[in-house]
């Protein structure tokens, strides 16, 4: 496997206009001291990746729409080939904002829907008209032919709601639909109770299989659920049938199963280069270094590289290639990034290891 940067994501503000049960870093009090980045320090960023790299780069917050220059960065980043995205919570778009996006060169853009009805999604995303924010978001970009992909967080709280986000997920009519069951983190870690069971993670995961085997319309994937491609090979198996999973559009995902460090990873709001958007121990700053160095060099990217110093059941894993397991949630759950993936059931066949 080649490890070059593929898709990175920049928390380009902390601000934000919601506040989300699971989010990592839209706490109004974990912006004080984060400022956001200036516009020509964005643009030294952006020549920084350019000069060494040809990733996706989306644009993330906090709520990326409450920059004034966001579509300036947008374009600037467009003018220097990279392909710019934009990830947004969808309660600030306004046909105007659909314009600016078309015009900025901004390829594709991710919203959120947590859950079927308003008050599902209101309660999870603490927002009062945040639902129907974003349905009609979605609408809007329809009408004003932008491409969008749909993102759905999932906890205890809304997990049996997933068929149903589903099915208006289809009707709404993204690209893709990405669902995500969320990983402990920042504020994050006060919900550790209302973190799905692996039992149930499995259940959940083997209903997407059965889903995604008679899905035409749209590209579908669980977002870090990386043992989702050991059930694949699993179940591919044992009904004895190929599944031909299809290339995603804008995803983090596609190749195998946690890519943090890998392909991808997040630039945080002060210029931390991090693996994932949840796995806080950052490789290194990007004020301080240049991209290239980081990438190649950190210490942590050349562990998360390096499959053979895997723990625990997920280093003696047959599947260890294919899916890696979740860093970040070993790094929450045990405090070594390097150890088992604790949200997969699984009990590997070789004992030869750890
Ligand atoms: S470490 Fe976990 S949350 Fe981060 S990319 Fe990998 S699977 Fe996703
Ligand atoms: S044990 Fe680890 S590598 Fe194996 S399937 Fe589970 S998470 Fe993946």
């Amino acid at each position: 496997m080649k490890f070059e940067p593929k898709w990175i994501a920049w928390e380009i503000t902390r601000r934000c206009n919601l506040r989300c049960v699971h989010c990592r870093s839209s706490s109004e009090a974990a912006v004080s001291g984060h400022p956001d980045f200036s516009f020509d320090e964005a643009c030294r960023v952006l020549d920084d990746i350019a000069g060494t790299a040809n990733p996706v780069i989306v644009l993330t917050g906090g709520e990326p729409l409450i920059r004034e220059d966001v579509f300036d960065i947008a374009r600037y980043g467009a003018s220097k080939g990279l392909r710019m995205c934009l990830a947004t919570n969808g309660t600030l778009v306004t046909d105007g904002i659909c314009a600016a996006i078309k015009d900025s060169g901004i390829k594709i853009v991710s919203l959120s829907i947590d859950g079927p009805t308003a008050e599902i999604h209101d309660n999870f995303r603490e927002h009062k008209g945040a639902f129907d924010g974003t349905i009609q978001a979605a609408g809007l970009f329809k009408k004003h032919g932008i491409e969008f992909i749909i993102n759905s967080s999932f906890t205890k709280r809304n997990q049996a709601e997933i068929p149903a986000v589903y099915e208006l997920v289809k009707k709404l009519g993204p690209t893709a639909w990405y669902m995500f069951m969320i990983v402990p983190t920042g504020r994050g870690l006060d919900i550790m109770d209302e973190l799905i069971s692996k039992e149930d993670y499995e259940k959940i995961l083997n209903w997407h299989y059965d889903m995604e085997k008679n899905e035409s319309d749209i590209l579908v994937r669980p977002t870090c659920a990386p043992h989702y491609y050991r059930i694949v090979l699993q179940r591919a198996k044992t009904d004895g049938e190929k599944m031909k999973q299809r290339t995603l559009k804008f995803s983090t995902g596609g190749s195998k199963g946690c890519l943090a460090g890998q392909l991808i990873c997040l630039i945080d709001v002060d210029g931390r280069v991090l693996p994932c958007s949840y796995f806080h121990v950052p490789a290194g700053n990007i004020r301080e270094q240049p991209f290239r160095e980081i990438w190649d060099n950190s210490a942590l990217f050349k562990d998360m590289r390096d499959f053979k110093g895997y723990k625990g059941r997920c280093g003696r894993c047959e599947f260890l290639k294919v899916c890696g397991g979740c860093r970040a949630r070993a790094y929450s759950m045990c405090g070594d990034y390097m150890e088992e993936e604790p949200f997969c059931g699984y009990q590997p066949t070789k004992l030869n290891k750890h």
